[in-house]
């Protein structure tokens, strides 16, 4: 096969399928004159809460402050504790420490990438529970639910809120194919310009069927008002604009096409990798419910096959090569902490090029690329 280059992601063209709305979205916005806290949010705020089968949204400034207003709105701070998992991104263990609480991990299940119910049984998601935990927040990583069912039932037992980090998994239903609403207590989302449901510059969303919640959050993203200039706690200037707003409107109307496609070119992958020990695949179980925000696999030989790969003109990334409790922002914090999970994820994990404007053809040129690379050994 002659050398083609595959780009990781491309955003522009994103843009490209949908300019003619987003020009009416831009002309509407621009002709009110409104730009901050009107109607396009409140109007992406309900279709989001319906998509989401929630009773409620607040739209915020970003995916990291949407966690970090729920914990604040739950009252969790200094000398609580939050439970985490061990790989994630590390805006998960900033929100907990960004509320003054402390993080704790748990390791996660290196095949399925989140908490799971083998994690529960075997690292000790119990043992991680203390008279100070407030909470749990499970991420559904790379775009595949966590067992929130499972996990649900923990945190009611342990009378822990459960809050879901989704930034990864617009649209993503359980693996068992039911809909999308579960969402623990409360969940956050990112609408970063790479995620499934991007925006254009920042934003983030909370949805939850706790009203009170939700009104909680509203009030701290505002200053800590409610009505203007009567400031009842101290809050945070955390603002979903207009502009993005409008825009992610148009793109919530597309979402479920374009994690159709991701999970046709998932699929892909998942046949041309099958039988590979060299290349670890993600689990096929969930092909159809996963949203598939990355495609990633694992090898013990990375370095080399990232490099492989570059070679033959296809961008790769890894998410994520250093662990949260290694990083500096944690280190020492974590000094001596050992978690193997975590540790060997970072080492091995490899995110290949995966988007709603990827072709077939690009895909099975990756894919025939990675066979090629495990059969020379
Ligand atoms: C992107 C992301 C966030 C943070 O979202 P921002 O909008 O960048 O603040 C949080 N958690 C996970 C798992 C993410 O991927």
């Amino acid at each position: 096969m002659a050398v083609q280059t595959v780009p990781f992601l491309d955003l522009a063209n994103t843009v490209a399928e949908l300019r003619p709305e987003l020009d009416v979205a831009y002309q509407r916005v621009m002709a009110s004159g409104w730009f901050i806290d009107g109607a396009e949010v409140q109007a992406f705020e309900s279709e989001f809460a319906a998509y989401c089968h929630a009773k409620h949204c607040a739209g915020v400034a970003n995916g990291l402050d949407a966690l970090h207003l729920i914990l604040r709105a739950y009252g969790i701070g200094p000398d609580d504790e939050v439970i985490v998992p061990s790989h994630t991104f590390i805006a998960t263990w900033l929100a907990v420490s960004s509320a003054g609480a402390t993080p704790v991990p748990v390791e996660v299940d290196p095949r399925t990438f989140c908490l799971g119910p083998a994690t529960m049984r075997e690292s000790g998601l119990q043992a991680a529970v203390s008279p100070r935990t407030k909470a749990l927040i499970a991420v559904d990583l790379y775009g595949r639910k966590a067992p929130i069912r499972q996990l649900t039932a923990f945190c009611k037992e342990n009378s822990i809120k459960l809050i879901v980090d989704s930034a990864q998994a617009h649209g993503a239903r359980a693996v068992d194919g039911t809909d999308r609403g579960l969402f623990g207590d409360a969940a956050a989302y990112s609408f970063y310009p790479g995620k499934n449901l991007g925006c254009y510059g920042d934003g983030g969303a909370v949805v939850s069927d706790d009203k009170h919640l939700i009104q909680r959050v509203k009030q701290l993203r505002n200053y800590g008002a409610f009505e203007k200039y009567h400031h009842e706690v101290q809050g945070v200037n955390s603002r979903l604009d207009e502009l993005q707003a409008a825009f992610l409107r148009v793109r919530l109307r597309h979402l479920d096409a374009w994690n159709r496609r991701r999970q046709a070119l998932a699929s892909q992958y998942l046949a041309a990798l099958q039988g590979q020990s060299e290349i670890l695949s993600p689990p096929g179980d969930s092909a159809s419910c996963d949203v598939w925000h990355l495609f990633v696999v694992r090898s013990k030989k990375r370095a080399k096959l990232q490099q492989y790969l570059t070679d033959a003109g296809i961008t790769t990334q890894i998410h994520y090569p250093v662990p949260c409790h290694k990083s500096g922002a944690y280190a020492g914090q974590f000094a001596g902490v050992r978690l193997p999970a975590a540790e060997m994820l970072a080492d091995e994990v490899l995110s290949l090029p995966m988007s709603p404007h990827h072709s077939a053809d690009q895909i099975a040129y990756v894919a025939n690329a990675l066979r090629t690379f495990a059969q020379q050994g």
